[in-house]
């Protein structure tokens, strides 16, 4: 028949409209805002910090900046924090997300390896500033890991064991002894057995008598060595020698005396 359908539909709303004023199951709807349907755990919207006890020390996050850098949309903006001297902190002195721009794909939970970031489910997010009102910095995006737990029960727990677990081998690689090093070359003993070797510092070569300095022209001249001889006329006698007398022919007169 044409228009059964439409009976039909027409039909099952009046059954529900009576029946939903005796029958609290009949009733689909709730009167928002005064009351609200419980969310899906699976249900995400924008991304928020968790932190463990203390807003500002308890922070996961150690602005290592893999989800900044992953982020599609590039809607995340991360400032190291620093000391007085300009030494890291392993924290974020800036953390804003501009959530008009992030399009809810979670991969900034996924690639963050601290746990430190994770889906959030608040949906009233309307302001009238269009874009000051829908940057959040550090301080709107902390939440507590019990507020996590009350959203996301089943993957808060399973990220809780995870983080105890890793923090206990941690804690048992840190106490275990450090392995030895290896001992030095041994040196074997009369009897064949090593005993760990004693590094004898070679004898001290004797240092040779250093030779005066000559202070005047005279001590320089006794201190200096014999020259050696030179080749020529005046030669073959040392420099230092006398002057050899000349043999003198005797004169005729003397020779007749
Ligand atoms: S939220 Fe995670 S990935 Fe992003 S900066 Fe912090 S620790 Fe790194
Ligand atoms: S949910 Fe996606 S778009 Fe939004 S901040 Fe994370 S990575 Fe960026």
């Amino acid at each position: 028949m044409y228009g059964e359908g439409i009976i039909k539909g027409m039909a099952q709303t009046a059954k529900n409209f009576v029946t939903s004023y005796i029958d609290k199951d009949r009733l689909t709807t709730v009167e928002y805002p005064e009351e609200r349907l419980p969310l899906s755990q699976a249900t995400r919207n924008f991304p928020f910090l968790v932190f463990d006890n203390d807003p500002e020390k308890g922070l996961r996050c150690v602005a290592c900046k893999i989800c900044e850098k992953e982020c599609p949309p590039q809607c995340i903006y991360i400032i190291l924090e620093r000391d007085e001297k300009g030494k890291p902190k392993k924290a974020p002195r800036v953390f804003d997300i501009d959530i008009s721009v992030c399009m809810s794909c979670q991969i900034c939970v996924e690639v963050c390896p601290f746990d430190a970031i994770k889906m959030d489910q608040v949906y009233e997010l309307s302001r009238t500033d269009r874009f000051g009102g829908l940057l959040l910095n550090k301080t709107d995006l902390r939440k507590s890991n019990e507020y996590y737990h009350s959203i996301h029960p089943d993957e808060a727990a399973e990220v809780d064991a995870r983080l105890a677990e890793e923090k206990a081998k941690a804690a048992a690689k840190a106490a275990a002894p450090a392995p030895a090093k290896p001992a030095a070359a041994a040196t074997p003993t009369a009897g064949g057995a090593v005993s760990p070797a004693t590094t004898t510092p070679p004898p001290a070569k004797p240092v040779a008598d250093p030779k005066p300095i000559a202070t005047t022209a005279t001590e320089a001249t006794k201190a200096a060595p014999n020259p050696a001889p030179t080749t020529g006329t005046a030669g073959i006698l040392p420099a230092s020698s006398p002057p050899t007398p000349t043999a003198t022919k005797p004169t005729q007169t003397e020779l007749n005396l």
